[in-house]
């Protein structure tokens, strides 16, 4: 159980990482909270976590776009909750258009959010890991670090780009009781997909029912939806002691999707 360790999740004030924060919660671990919203929103879901699993929980608003940010998110949540066991590199946006119309702006801040914020908060919180001698370090990637889709030219670089990170990252780590791994999701429901339904509406000139059907879940075999609960309890997985031997894995969770 991960009762008395701490987890910082990113990207956890809503859908897939909020799932994680609490599974890991109801599985005894303290939590750091990080992501966008309505503060009252989220101080309901911080101090819920903590009323319904007796443990801390504590929220950073730390924009992942901005390495001083991170960094002092992670010293701050190593100050007030507890030194970071786990980490979750789960924070993530999603643009849709051909690449010739791709705001190069929205290139930067993809590549910011969904890539580089692992690298940075990975670089502040190892050292205590190395340290402590036990760590878990989990990265959302998608089922596109695995395989493209078109009109995603950032999110699938991203994604390559954090398989390829939490390599070696598993690597470097591996005779120090720090395990890395991600979890590569196909299609889960979340604000994240049903905000790009307008785009992808737009780009490929289909309607909502085409989109969903014909498009989403067109990529998984299984025609589900992944639940966010269900990346949650791999997630709580992979920082169990039976999980110890997997590390350096990218673990797809995607209805069939990356078996075509
Ligand atoms: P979501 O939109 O529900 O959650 C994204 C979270 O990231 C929110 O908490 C948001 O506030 C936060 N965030 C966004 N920009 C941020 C920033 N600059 N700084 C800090 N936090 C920021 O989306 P989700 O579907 O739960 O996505 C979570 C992760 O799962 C992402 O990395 C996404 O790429 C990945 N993923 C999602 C799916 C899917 O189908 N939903 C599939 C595969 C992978």
């Amino acid at each position: 159980s991960l009762k008395s360790k701490t987890a910082l999740v990113t990207g956890s004030t809503s859908g897939i990482g909020l799932a994680i924060a609490h599974s890991f919660a109801k599985d005894g671990a303290n939590v750091v909270l990080n992501g966008f919203g309505k503060p009252d929103e989220i101080e309901r879901e911080r101090s819920a976590i903590e009323a319904e699993f007796g443990v801390k929980a504590a929220y950073s608003a730390a924009d992942m776009t901005k390495p001083d940010e991170i960094a002092a998110m992670v010293r701050e949540a190593e100050a007030r909750v507890g030194a970071i066991d786990v980490l979750v590199n789960n924070a993530g946006i999603q643009f849709v258009a051909p690449i010739e119309e791709f705001p190069p702006e929205k290139w930067d801040q993809i590549i910011a959010i969904n890539l580089s914020s692992a690298f940075h908060t990975m670089r502040a919180a190892i050292p205590g890991m190395k340290a402590r001698g036990w760590g878990r370090i989990i990265n959302t990637a998608s089922a596109h670090s695995l395989v493209a889709s078109p009109f995603k030219a950032a999110y699938v670089a991203a994604k390559h780009g954090i398989a390829g990170l939490t390599k070696t990252a598993a690597l470097e780590l591996a005779t120090h009781k720090i395990t890395v791994n991600c979890i590569s999701p196909g299609y889960v429901w979340t604000p994240l997909v049903e905000a790009q339904i307008p785009d992808t509406m737009r780009a490929r000139g289909l309607t909502k029912e085409q989109v969903i059907n014909d498009v989403l879940l067109q990529a998984q075999p299984t025609k589900q939806f992944v639940t966010v609960d269900q990346v949650a309890a791999l997630a709580t997985f992979l920082c169990s002691d039976a999980a110890s031997q997997i590390t350096g894995a990218n673990l797809s969770m995607d209805g069939g999707w990356t078996a075509e």
